[in-house]
């Protein structure tokens, strides 16, 4: 409570000085703020702009930036995911849906194990990119790639089904260079964003923000 009472004595003692200092002529045509104006104005012309030209042009960014999702395939090619529903559990955004199949003989070759995600979704708009979904699976099944969610003008084309979320057959998705042991320590270094670049030295100093 005491500390309640402090906060809020902090919050409220805040002061601003009022002048009552009359305009001079030139305040009064506001000429000294356009000048201010135009000097800040015409400085940014010699500035490098900080745009860029994406998508031709991409930012780099860090080994362990979390977007667009994967469902993997095995070494056989068949769906690791076994529909158990751990990712969706974790999810702290409610965004993963799944329904379960299962597996019929002579599907061996497509689904790993008995059980299967018949129908997989993930709503993008609801998704936060925290990668605990990732981190819930116990079939290696889903990972985060460094792939950006495209940009879309209908809300349900955010809604990623498995025909975008299976990784294709011939167009494999190689998550193994984002789990190096580098990357491995980087997540354990607390403070350290995902958008941020990876700094070698930062991390064996433990940098702290
Ligand atoms: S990254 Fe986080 S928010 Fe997005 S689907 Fe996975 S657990 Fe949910
Ligand atoms: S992605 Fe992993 S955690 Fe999610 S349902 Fe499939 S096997 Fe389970």
């Amino acid at each position: 409570m005491q500390n309640l009472k402090q906060i809020k004595m902090q919050l409220t003692n805040r002061k601003v000085v009022v002048s009552n200092k009359e305009q001079s002529f030139a305040e009064r045509l506001y000429l000294p703020a356009i000048a201010k104006g135009m000097i800040i104005t015409a400085s940014h012309l010699f500035k490098k702009p900080p745009t860029i030209n994406y998508p031709e042009v991409k930012r780099p960014i860090a080994p362990v930036y979390l977007g667009q999702h994967v469902l993997k395939r095995d070494e056989n090619g068949a769906e690791r995911c076994t529909s158990c529903g751990m990712c969706a559990v974790a999810c702290p955004a409610e965004a993963i849906t799944m329904t379960s199949g299962e597996r019929k003989k002579g599907e061996e070759h497509l689904y790993r194990e008995e059980k299967y995600a018949a129908t997989y979704e993930i709503d993008m708009l609801r998704c936060i990119f925290c990668g605990l979904c990732e981190e819930a699976c116990p079939k290696e099944a889903i990972f985060l790639t460094d792939r950006l969610v495209d940009a879309q003008f209908e809300r349900k084309d955010f809604i990623y089904g498995k025909d975008k979320l299976v990784e294709k057959i011939d167009a494999r998705i190689d998550v193994t260079k984002r789990q190096t042991q580098a990357v491995l320590d980087f997540k354990k270094v607390k403070g350290l964003k995902h958008n941020e670049l990876f700094d070698a030295n930062k991390l064996n100093k433990g940098h702290k923000h």
